[in-house]
């Protein structure tokens, strides 16, 4: 059963740039959805409309069966540069979301550093972004994104400033854990092979404008991994 619908999306921006043309796509509860496509076939544009961070000009976003008119606490949006508040620390970056909620001080950071340790990081709790690699930077980055317990996580690329060997470990670990929360994810790449390694759905898309082209299941055997 889907969680997510994006229905007969179109976007065209003010410049006239047909961004979207009638995208239509079902996001299953507990998914991983990867979009996947060359730069410019709209990725990012139906993230931020799906996050509803930007209006469609035609069609609409349901979640849970409801059409969604903005940003709502069942939706988190990752940035691709995560932009983490600089005079603030690991702990209370990633503690950020709850502290906005009102959630209790001690409350909230046991939440994040029980997801500051889920992305290799504890030990930095007391850093400062300036002090973190841009992988950690990232890594902070999922992490506050996890601790609001969204039902719908949203990443842009959330991997493309991590090396190569770190990627693959927390990506492992990452798929463990949001399998574990019963997370539903949609994620953007163009890395061919980041989507089948992690997908549960790969939709295809294509450019000028931006449709879809095709939707797969990879069917990849996680246990075999
Ligand atoms: P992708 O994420 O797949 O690279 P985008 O969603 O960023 O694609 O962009 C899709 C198309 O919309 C591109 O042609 C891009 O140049 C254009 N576009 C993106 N943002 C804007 C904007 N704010 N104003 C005008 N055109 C835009
Ligand atoms: P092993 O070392 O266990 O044999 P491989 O390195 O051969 O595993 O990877 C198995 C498959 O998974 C390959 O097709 C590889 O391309 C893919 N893969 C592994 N890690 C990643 C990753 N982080 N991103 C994308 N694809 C990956």
């Amino acid at each position: 059963d889907a969680i997510v619908k994006a229905v007969s999306i179109s976007k065209r921006y003010g410049d006239g740039t047909e961004a979207l043309s009638d995208v239509s796509i079902e996001f299953r509860r507990g998914e991983l959805t990867t979009l996947l496509g060359p730069s410019g076939c709209g990725k990012t544009t139906l993230l931020k409309i799906i996050a509803g961070l930007l209006p469609p000009t035609d069609g609409e976003v349901r979640v849970n069966n409801k059409t969604v008119y903005g940003p709502g606490p069942e939706r988190a949006f990752v940035f691709q540069d995560f932009a983490l508040m600089p005079w603030a620390t690991v702990l209370r970056n990633v503690a950020f979301g709850l502290e906005l909620r009102g959630t209790p001080k001690s409350e909230r950071e046991d939440v994040a550093r029980r997801y500051i340790k889920s992305v290799g990081l504890a030990g930095s709790e007391h850093k400062f972004p300036s002090e973190l690699s841009g992988g950690m930077r990232q890594r902070a980055g999922l992490a506050r994104a996890l601790t609001v317990n969204a039902d719908v996580l949203l990443m842009d690329e959330p991997f493309s400033a991590i090396d190569e060997q770190m990627r693959r470990k927390l990506q492992e670990d990452l798929l463990e854990l949001l399998r574990e929360e019963k997370k539903s994810v949609i994620f953007v790449t163009h890395s061919i092979e980041e989507a089948v390694y992690l997908s549960d759905q790969i939709v295809l898309l294509t450019r000028n404008p931006g449709r879809v082209v095709k939707s797969i299941r990879p069917g990849f055997d996680r246990a075999a991994g």
